[in-house]
């Protein structure tokens, strides 16, 4: 386990004083180690989850050669001959083919069998032609005649083992259980999967002035916000949160909170208490009780920060000493959502055992003019949707300062303004983090 010097030591250019939005999570993937222990679950339970394991297909899906429409299963050769001299082709139906239910007889020249979506190929057929492409001529439905130039052998059949070939990957180890994933598995015939135990996260609160809900309102207090977004941002990850509420700056109350999180927690996530000039101990308390480097990003909102590892010895668990991953947010809570977003998920991710962090950045066209200094990274709220065109555009969301939780209310995504980037004209492409609509 590298200490936070030895990780500073390791990039390039680190300057605690003005950290790279990059740098930030260069630093994060050096310092955050996936969870090893892991289990094996029931399908609907493993949802969300991690895959422990990489998953092989001993199945070929689909089972069988089967038809992908309603109609008329054929042996496609026959197309050969009427498609060349541009002549009909006429079959007579000599049975019916029924998902679940095959037909077993021998089909020859000149013969069909009404086959249904799913149902298995006749043994020698290869060909459907779908309903609405036949004319049924015969008496009731007896024969169907087939136009030239429709069809080709081989058309609207499913091939066994398409979908997955036994003996080959189905899904891989550090992939999240998404329900086409889910879905997947399920296809194979699995009714269990493993995976890596759920991350367990710890938050609280910090700050003299926060109320917790239900509190009467006080001269000089605001109620605690931050508290509920980390806990929906969490959920939505499929972490087990353990909510610790608002933690008075006192260093008694500090100490025993931060012990009591590192002990049952993987890592542990506060706000507030971090700027500089702050009045209070959280700081101290993270510099007695851990390993933390405290940090003030080029980014704009949320610039102050401490990340590291809180440590405590723990004479209940087996191992003497334990630890946890400290994100030490800014308090403000529009910063909390964006550092959170921008750095606190993707390494959480990483902690799950995903191997597939990194949020993807999208292209969008700006609606706003939007004034932006080089030399620091800047996230703006914006509303992302698709012109009737075709096309990505995205505004911001209004007021954008740094207390206004409105207008993150009103985005879904985050207006992405890299480190080097200047002003951004209207009309012009940025990126974007899309963190509703998409996740
Ligand atoms: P700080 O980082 O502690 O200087 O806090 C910056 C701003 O965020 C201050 O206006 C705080 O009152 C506010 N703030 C801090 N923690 C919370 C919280 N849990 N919920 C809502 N606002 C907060
Ligand atoms: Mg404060």
């Amino acid at each position: 386990m590298k200490t936070i010097d030895q990780i500073a030591a390791e990039l390039q250019g680190y300057d605690p004083q003005a950290l790279p939005a990059q740098s930030v999570a260069a630093f994060l993937k050096k310092l955050v180690q996936p969870v090893q222990d892991s289990m094996e679950l029931p399908l609907f339970e493993a949802f969300g989850k991690v895959l422990a394991q990489d998953v092989m297909s001993h199945l070929d899906v689909p089972p069988h050669d089967n038809s992908a429409m309603d109609g008329y299963a054929f042996d496609g050769k026959q197309l050969i001959q009427a498609n060349q001299h541009q002549t009909t082709l006429a079959l007579r139906v000599v049975g019916t083919a029924l998902a679940g239910k095959a037909w077993s007889l021998a089909v020859g020249p000149g013969e069909c069998v009404k086959i249904m979506t799913g149902a298995v190929m006749p043994v020698g057929l290869d060909t459907v032609a779908p309903q609405e492409l036949v004319d049924v001529t015969g008496p009731g439905g007896s024969t169907i005649a087939i136009k030239p130039g429709l069809l080709k052998a081989g058309d609207n059949r499913r091939l066994r083992g398409e979908d997955l070939a036994r003996g080959t990957p189905a899904l891989r180890r550090g992939e999240r259980l998404n329900p086409a994933r889910l879905g997947l598995a399920a296809s194979l015939g699995l009714a269990n999967l493993k995976v890596r135990r759920p991350l367990r996260v710890a938050y609280f609160s910090t700050g003299d002035e926060i109320l917790s809900l239900g509190e009467p309102p006080r001269e000089g207090a605001v109620y605690d916000s931050n508290r509920y977004t980390v806990w929906g941002l969490l959920r939505q990850m499929g972490c087990e949160v353990i909510d610790m509420g608002v933690v008075r700056d006192e260093p008694t109350l500090l100490e025993e909170a931060f012990k009591a999180a590192a002990v049952r927690a993987d890592a542990i996530i506060t706000s507030g208490g971090v700027s500089v000039g702050e009045a209070d101990f959280t700081k101290a308390m993270m510099k007695k009780l851990g390993d933390v480097a405290f940090w003030r990003v080029a980014m704009r909102p949320g610039r102050p920060m401490a990340v590291g590892r809180i440590q405590v010895s723990d004479r209940q668990a087996q191992s003497p000493e334990k630890s946890a991953i400290l994100f030490g947010l800014p308090g403000n809570p529009v910063a909390v959502m964006v550092t959170f977003l921008a750095f606190v998920r993707p390494a959480l991710l990483q902690m799950m055992g995903c191997t597939d962090p990194e949020p993807p950045l999208l292209k969008a066209y700006s609606l706003d003019i939007i004034r932006k200094k080089p030399g620091r990274t800047e996230y703006q709220r914006g509303w992302v949707e698709t012109t009737p065109a075709g096309r990505l555009q995205v505004r911001v969301t209004g007021d954008q300062g740094s207390g206004v939780l409105r207008s993150m209310a009103q985005a879904n995504g985050l207006i992405v303004l890299h480190h080097g980037q200047g002003n951004v004209a209207a009309g012009e492409a940025v990126d974007v983090m899309m963190f509703d609509g998409v996740i």
